[in-house]
């Protein structure tokens, strides 16, 4: 070996697999706004995917009594017995679903789950059809698994939703798996048992598509919207359907990292043997506040609803009276997924031409001080994400800034007239 090309060897240079993959543009956004915050700026951030509320009490005291009972060390390495039957009271429970301890996985969030699955699964060059807009791990995991995302456009006219054609013109021979998340980050688009329907009518007649159900917004529905899951709707697809949920986003406890799911045990075996060697096993103690939460009073995830309901009306209404903005009611989850793209050519005050959902998202927050996720970070250009997880007085006010700095943009046309008038 040459010594240049020990030299270069000497260099950190990222795997192959990381190439097409970065640090989220969420995570960039909200290092900006911690800057911008350091720097003085009263910013309102609504770009984080976390409910503001805290964890309720009883599951952190079920947490400490666990600590104090020597619940510190490693469990076995897809869950405690104790967090599995709850896992599997909860399914019966609020699915209908029957699964035995060895058809169900606990791991350090839903995001490990996908993970242990895309990893046990994939090899190099399957296909997994998902939905645009897309949650972006999604794409991420299965492109470090190997695997090849295909993205399917779900049109906001049919609800951000797949449509049967559009889901059977995506399966070829190659296709391991589909994700069907609902209700949806970001669009908050959810799919109720007859929507899926059709769908789940297409998956059987293709036997070698497995299907992923992203269950986690599950609690966070509105209007009486009655939550479905494929492996209930239809259980000719149970046998290849792994169904995935977790603890952060009902109970507010993205911090403990605990998510769970459950499907045939050949492949929560192949998910075990991955989670094995990456983490050993998920925290005893968060396991511990899991089970409380799954078994305890339930009234917080009813009450919370509520809130996320009046906060969804709230920035959807705000949000729609803004010209140039328009916002799908979303069925549940606390995103909403809101339309710029007649703003998009605008010029701001600074004389900067808008030319895209990623100048309009940093033009709000320069100007603006409130942070959104531009939609193409999802795949979905000419949009924008708003999280409604956040006080009412700091909706009220980030929903003013908006449409005070979107009343400045300036069309071409005006810029014209005026300068012409000044001339
Ligand atoms: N699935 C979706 C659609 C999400 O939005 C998230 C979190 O933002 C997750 C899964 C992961 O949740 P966790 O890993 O916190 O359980």
């Amino acid at each position: 070996m040459t010594t240049t090309s020990i030299e270069a060897r000497a260099q950190f240079a990222a795997a192959e697999r990381l190439a097409s993959i970065a640090v989220s543009p969420i995570m960039r956004i909200m290092s900006f706004c911690q800057q911008l915050r350091r720097e003085g700026r009263d910013v309102i951030s609504l770009a984080a995917g976390e409910p503001d509320f805290d964890t309720p009490d009883h599951i952190k005291e079920a947490a400490a009594r666990a600590m104090r009972a020597g619940a510190t060390k490693y469990t076995s390495h897809d869950g405690t017995p104790e967090l599995k039957a709850a896992v599997r009271d909860k399914f019966r429970r609020d699915n209908g679903l029957e699964f035995t301890a060895d058809e169900i996985a606990v791991s350090a969030g839903a995001k490990h789950l996908i993970f242990n699955a895309m990893m046990a699964s994939l090899n190099p060059g399957d296909e997994v059809i998902m939905p645009v807009p897309y949650w972006i791990s999604y794409v991420d995991i299965v492109r470090i698994a190997g695997g090849v995302a295909v993205l399917v456009p779900c049109a906001e006219e049919d609800g951000f939703r797949f449509t049967a054609a559009a889901l059977e013109r995506a399966i070829t021979p190659r296709t391991r798996w589909i994700i069907l998340n609902s209700p949806s980050n970001p669009t908050g688009a959810a799919y109720s048992a007859a929507d899926y329907a059709p769908l789940l009518a297409v998956l059987l007649r293709h036997p070698h598509v497995w299907v992923m159900a992203d269950d986690i917004y599950e609690h966070i529905v509105y209007d009486g919207f009655r939550f479905a899951t494929p492996a209930a709707i239809e259980p000719g697809l149970r046998q290849r359907t792994l169904t995935i949920n977790g603890v952060s986003k009902a109970y507010a406890m993205t911090g403990w990292r605990i998510g769970y799911a459950a499907g045939p045990r050949s492949l929560i075996g192949a998910m075990g043997v991955v989670q094995g060697q990456v983490t050993s096993c998920p925290s005893s103690v968060s396991q511990a506040a899991a089970v409380e939460a799954l078994q305890g009073p339930q009234d917080s995830v009813h009450e919370r609803c509520k809130a996320f309901e009046l906060r969804r009306n709230l920035v959807v209404n705000a949000l729609n009276r803004i010209p140039g903005i328009a916002c799908r009611l979303p069925e549940g989850s606390f995103f909403a997924f809101a339309r710029c793209s007649d703003l998009i050519g605008r010029t701001t005050p600074d004389g900067t031409v808008l030319d895209s959902d990623a100048t309009f998202c940093e033009f709000l927050l320069r100007t603006a001080g409130v942070a959104v996720v531009p939609g193409s970070a999802f795949g979905a250009p000419g949009h924008f994400r708003l999280s409604y997880a956040t006080s009412n007085a700091e909706l009220e006010r980030g929903c003013e800034r908006i449409a005070k700095a979107c009343l400045t943009l300036e069309t071409y046309h005006d810029r014209r007239t005026n300068q012409h008038s000044a001339a």
